[in-house]
């Protein structure tokens, strides 16, 4: 989700790649059931925390931690995810027994669930499911009809060619406008189109195999499967040359591009902007913003030279790769040998894994309803306000203590900061399914009709003013975000357990967990792409010259250190890319140390022990158990492509290495690999 809402900014990484396979989980349940909370075992206390502070925090969990077959990495959230799985297959299952007394809820859920579950019928139908709409793609006859049909293919879920959505107005957030932005691959980023190093290579090569494997099992010849590939790829790598690199967008000045209807539609005319617009259902609008013009001033040549035939072909490819994981099992397989080859995981996930998550995906705020009734009560939403407010108060001292930044810049921020509104556990208002019609026996039809459903809720926001009450997140959703248009840090219920957030932990544990959470999200409105909205969450610069200057040159410092890590093999980290996440990881970490100090001063346990460890060690050591990580090398590369945020490893050492805090809390001294001789910070 994260991914495909420009401004959301998670906490961790979103794993809904374009790439059509259900977000990855999973671990046998009762495993799932192991301490999932702070423990000093996962400590190794051969090693000495100033040399290698993971290795100390994490050792031990290293040493005892396999990576499960069906993943392709280990770690607390994942542990976490996985745990939660198990809680809603429970309401799930319960939903899905057709008794006359279930609640309109409970029908669309537990129907979901038991269409998905139903693989019996799945693999009877094979293909049929989708050769309604496959058949529609065939019958197009001209490049106003392939508008149309590409259209209706967005609205049930694929993007090819490009992406269109509602989002605010980067220069009135009060109102949702029409975004038209790049978009149409099938591999995770434009560099594995681009990229001539073999890995890269390697990938496009599995690629084609893929979806010739796909359009032989969809009834081509086996050269006419192959040539299909082809096609595709050649339309992909056009799209992927004319697409602009994740780091350059992530200034959003890169994406600000607001125009009338018509200069878009003359932008590109072969794209028939207008004849899309009336042919997806857009309300009339007379504005929007055209996030790469380049991308379609670029391929709007390619539209024309490739023939209809083609394009024919790579809709119907898109369509095919999205719907593989609802079809039968040998779509199934083929897909998730390609998800192997970009993660490495073994094995694909149980099936009741895979229907869970879908549910979650199609109607995750129906499903979220029962999940909080299970799992979320007041005492914690209680217990987070009180932290949230903590942390608040914690950034505006940091920042008025700041010595770079003016007393007018630090004015705005603290109007910014003020200006933050905060969602913990859930939504006031939970989303209305009546008018989504879900079918027990009908997974496509159902994975399609949400897919219709969701698309339909973003489309007629476009020209109404913006509902601050929504949330870009499912309640048991295992993530956290800052939106910077909505200036707002929301924390689903499913992030607000162990090791996050324990209840029966003491505050040095909870503050390096979710604190340092709450730190991040917050940190996040005066990042490198933050600092640009406004408290009402305008694009507008808030800053003097002078004091962006100094901020750009205190972020340049996080650049290099992290660009200079290894992430796999000789790959190291983008510096730039993962820039934001980095600074949020720094900022939190301080910020939420601050407020724990202050809480322990209020309550007199300054110096109390626990476990051996002053409360500031165990701070430190709340805040690595989250990160103790075990990922696939094939994994960890894509990532380095494709993800803003640092592998676990430096998201605690990074930091740590630029706190004169965790320097002194563990006696550490000047020339350990821990004490940064140049520390950089930011905030
Ligand atoms: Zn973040």
């Amino acid at each position: 989700m994260c991914l495909s809402r420009l401004l959301l900014v998670c906490f961790l990484l979103s794993t809904t790649f374009s790439f059509a396979q259900p977000a990855p989980a999973a671990k046998p349940a009762q495993a799932a059931k192991a301490a999932l909370g702070f423990s000093v075992d996962n400590i190794d206390k051969t090693m000495n925390p100033c040399v290698d502070f993971y290795q100390y925090a994490c050792g031990n969990w290293l040493k005892n931690t396999e990576i499960p077959a069906d993943q392709p990495e280990w770690v607390s959230f994942i542990e976490l995810y996985e745990r939660n799985l198990v809680t809603e297959r429970e309401i799930l299952e319960k939903a899905s027994v057709n008794n006359p007394g279930r609640s309109a809820v409970e029908q669309k859920i537990g129907d979901y669930y038991s269409s998905c579950m139903d693989e019996k019928a799945v693999d009877a139908k094979g293909l049929d499911a989708l050769k309604s709409e496959l058949d529609r793609i065939s019958a197009v006859k001209d490049k106003t009809g392939l508008i149309d049909a590409i259209a209706h293919v967005h609205l049930i879920g694929p993007n090819p060619l490009f992406r269109f959505y509602s989002s605010p107005d980067l220069h009135n957030a009060d109102m949702v406008i029409a975004y038209v932005d790049q978009g149409g691959l099938t591999l995770p980023d434009r560099d594995y189109y681009i990229k001539d190093d073999a890995k890269m290579a390697e990938m496009r090569k599995h690629l084609t195999e893929y979806a010739t494997q796909m359009f032989t099992l969809a009834g081509r010849s086996p050269q006419q499967a192959a040539d299909s590939a082809q096609t595709i790829l050649r339309i992909e790598t056009a799209l992927a040359k004319a697409s602009m690199d994740r780091t350059l967008r992530r200034d959003p000045k890169n994406r600000d591009h607001k125009m009338s209807r018509d200069q878009a539609a003359t932008l590109a005319s072969n794209f028939y902007l207008n004849r899309y617009f009336t042919a997806v259902g857009a309300p009339s609008f007379s504005d929007l913003n055209v996030s790469n013009p380049d991308f379609f001033k670029q391929v709007n040549a390619v539209v024309e030279s490739e023939p209809l035939d083609a394009w024919k072909i790579y809709v119907s490819w898109h369509l095919l790769d999205s719907a593989a994981p609802w079809l039968s099992k040998p779509f199934v397989d083929t897909n998730f040998k390609m998800q192997q080859y970009l993660t490495g995981q073994e094995k694909i996930q149980d099936r009741w894994k895979r229907c869970v998550d879908s549910t979650d995906q199609a109607l995750g705020e129906a499903l979220g309803q029962k999940y909080v009734e299970l799992t979320f009560g007041p005492e914690s939403k209680q217990r987070m306000l009180k932290m949230v407010d903590a942390l608040e108060k914690a950034l505006d001292q940091d920042i008025h203590g700041l010595p770079w930044m003016s007393e007018d810049t630090k004015k705005q921020a603290k109007i910014k900061l003020q200006a933050i509104r905060n969602k913990i556990g859930y939504p006031d208002v939970w989303r209305d399914y009546s008018s989504l019609n879900i079918e027990r026996g009908d997974l496509l039809g159902n994975f399609l009709r949400a897919n219709a459903f969701e698309s339909k809720r973003q489309i007629v926001k476009i020209g109404k003013p913006l509902d601050r009450k929504e949330w870009g997140m499912t309640p048991p959703t295992v993530n956290a975000y800052y939106s910077g248009s909505h200036n707002e840090i929301v924390f689903p219920a499913g992030i607000l357990q162990p090791p996050f957030f324990d209840q029966k932990m003491d505050d040095a544990i909870n503050f390096g967990g979710i604190g340092a959470v709450i730190g991040h999200e917050l940190t996040h409105g005066f990042d490198d792409q933050g600092r640009k909205f406004d408290p009402q969450g305008n694009l507008r610069d808030w800053w003097t010259e002078q004091d962006g200057k100094e901020f750009e040159k205190r972020a340049g410092c996080i650049a290099d250190e992290y660009g200079s890590f290894v992430a796999v093999d000789d790959l190291k980290l983008n510096g730039k890319l993962t820039l934001g996440e980095n600074t949020a990881d720094n900022g939190g970490a301080r910020i939420a140390l601050m407020a724990l100090r202050e809480m322990l001063a209020q309550d007199g346990k300054s110096g109390e022990k626990s476990d051996g460890y002053m409360p500031e060690q165990r701070f430190f050591l709340g805040y690595g158990r989250v990160w103790c990580e075990k990922r696939r090398p094939e994994f960890s590369r894509m990532l380095v492509s494709v993800d803003p945020h640092s592998p676990g490893r430096y998201r605690v050492n990074g930091v740590m290495q630029n706190m004169p805090e965790f320097q002194q809390a563990w006696g550490c001294k000047a020339g350990q690999p821990m004490v940064r001789q140049n520390a950089c910070r930011v905030w």
